[in-house]
């Protein structure tokens, strides 16, 4: 099981009843969090040495399941000793700034008291010496019960959970990167030094290959599914079975290859008569990142923000940006794709539709056909700008379409931008956001922030603060940080 260690910080000078109680603060109160976070909690011997501060980061470093620290200074604790140790430490870190207790005991206090339950003292130094080795990491501030507090370290721990998702993920690319399409495209290798990401392309015959040898059983296992979850609203069988087989055939590669998120691209489907539709949506509705035209960042994005979503209630999934109602003061952004929406945000029961497909020359395809949810929101997008990833993040409102779309053979969502439609748009594209994003009712900006501060990857909100001359100055002052380097 996944968990956090809970690493206490004190020193030598108190004797051993300080001690000895500073340990059984810490273990109860690791014990309390184990009880209040979506992964366990494992309190850690209490540090007073630099040999025992660097035993326990390199553990944490070793311990594959070790997720996280939690650093916690009970008492004071000479930050020198924690140099080395902080160091080689690889670990996301949350550093707890609380007490054991909440009100102090004014009838009682003494110099003994003082003494045990002085985190407003030790932690500054600890932070001092964080700040100081320029570490990224998160600071909790307050007692330790209280429901701010546990919900930071709740979102920590779910970030680090994304964080270690992220760094085993393997995605694969059928086909390549859609011809001359610059935003979709990146580098890979860079991809997985930062984020971990194995991304590797396979030829579309790994597929058709396992596609051809199922057999009908499982081919109406998947047809039983559909018809299980969605309103089959066409005649065309076969065009859906199709879907099935390629579904079916996608569920075994997967497997075998133990990928979690893949790309296709309408143009190299050879050997396969439809595009993937309703087998890329049912997939992505599981939690497998998808991108197509050969997205493998948006793929992979949409993977790990599924599992950064995975405790909580919404949706969240791939969409692209494709047209605006543009009426003055009450814009509109209308978000699909040609097939490929994933049914999360399917406000109703989606339809199985087959309608033909303009592009790619392929037989018609079978997709999911719906209206999307309403409520707040965040579009996420992850950009490659040569010599840094960017994330994008701006705040929306998803919002119930507001007439019917008769003859539209895909699925769609509708949101406002924010604080306004001109803003929201121009910064999105002064920032060089692309047009395929994840979007997110489960996961809000700060949900980003905190994961983009503790992969180090740049990041630009909109939100309804954001100012364009604010926003232009901020991101000339992003691109001057990237030259200087580290
Ligand atoms: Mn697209």
């Amino acid at each position: 099981m996944k968990k956090l260690y809970f690493i206490t910080g004190s020193q030598d000078l108190y004797g051993a009843e300080t001690l000895r109680q500073a340990a059984a603060d810490a273990k109860e109160i690791a014990e309390y969090l184990s009880g209040q976070l979506p992964c366990s909690v494992e309190w850690q011997p209490v540090v007073t040495t630099h040999a025992e501060a660097e035993a326990v980061c390199t553990g944490a470093n070793a311990d594959r399941d070790c997720i996280g620290v939690i650093m916690w200074m009970h008492t004071f604790s000479p930050a020198k000793m924690w140099i080395s140790a902080l160091k080689s430490l690889r670990k996301p870190m949350l550093h707890l700034h609380t007490q054991y207790h909440d009100k102090l005991p004014y009838d009682t206090i003494d110099m003994d008291f003082m003494n045990l339950n002085q985190s407003a003292h030790g932690d500054r130094e600890f932070g001092f010496i964080c700040t100081r080795l320029g570490i990224q990491r998160e600071i909790a501030a307050g007692y330790y019960k209280s429901g701010k507090t546990l919900a930071q370290l709740r979102r920590f721990a779910e970030v680090c959970s994304a964080i270690d998702y992220s760094r085993g993920l393997r995605v694969a690319m059928f086909g390549n990167n859609m011809r001359d399409v610059a935003v979709t495209d990146g580098d890979r290798v860079e991809s997985e030094i930062h984020f971990g990401w194995n991304v590797n392309y396979y030829g579309i015959g790994a597929l058709t290959e396992i596609k051809a040898a199922l057999s009908d059983a499982e081919i109406d296992e998947k047809m039983a599914e559909y018809t299980g979850k969605y309103t089959m609203a066409t005649d065309n069988l076969a065009a859906v079975r199709e879907q099935a087989a390629t579904e079916a055939a996608l569920d075994r590669f997967l497997a075998s290859e133990q990928i979690h998120a893949f790309t296709d691209t309408f143009q190299d489907l050879y050997g396969l008569k439809q595009l993937p539709g309703l087998a890329a949506q049912n997939l992505m509705a599981k939690g497998f990142g998808f991108g197509p035209e050969g997205d493998y960042k948006t793929a992979a994005l949409c993977a790990v923000l599924n599992k950064l979503a995975e405790h909580r209630q919404g949706a969240t999934g791939f969409t692209e940006d494709y047209t605006y109602d543009l009426t003055e003061d009450s814009e509109l952004e209308l978000a699909s794709h040609m097939l490929e929406v994933s049914p999360v945000f399917a406000a109703g029961k989606p339809e199985i539709q087959v309608h033909p497909l303009s592009i790619g020359g392929r037989e018609d395809p079978a997709r999911l056909v719906f209206d999307g949810i309403s409520g707040q929101g965040i579009q996420v997008s992850l950009v490659d700008l040569g010599d840094r990833f960017r994330l994008i993040c701006a705040e929306i409102e998803l919002i119930r379409q507001p007439e019917p779309m008769p003859k539209l053979p895909v699925a769609r969502l509708m949101w406002r931008l924010k604080p306004d439609f001109s803003t929201g748009a121009a910064a999105w594209i002064y920032a060089g956001g692309a047009h395929h994003a994840v979007v997110s009712t489960a996961l809000n900006a700060d949900d980003i922030r905190l994961f983009a501060k503790l992969t180090d990857t740049e990041l630009v909100v909109i939100d309804s603060k954001t100012d364009l001359n604010t926003l232009q100055q901020q991101l000339a002052l992003l691109d001057l940080k990237a030259r200087l380097g580290r």
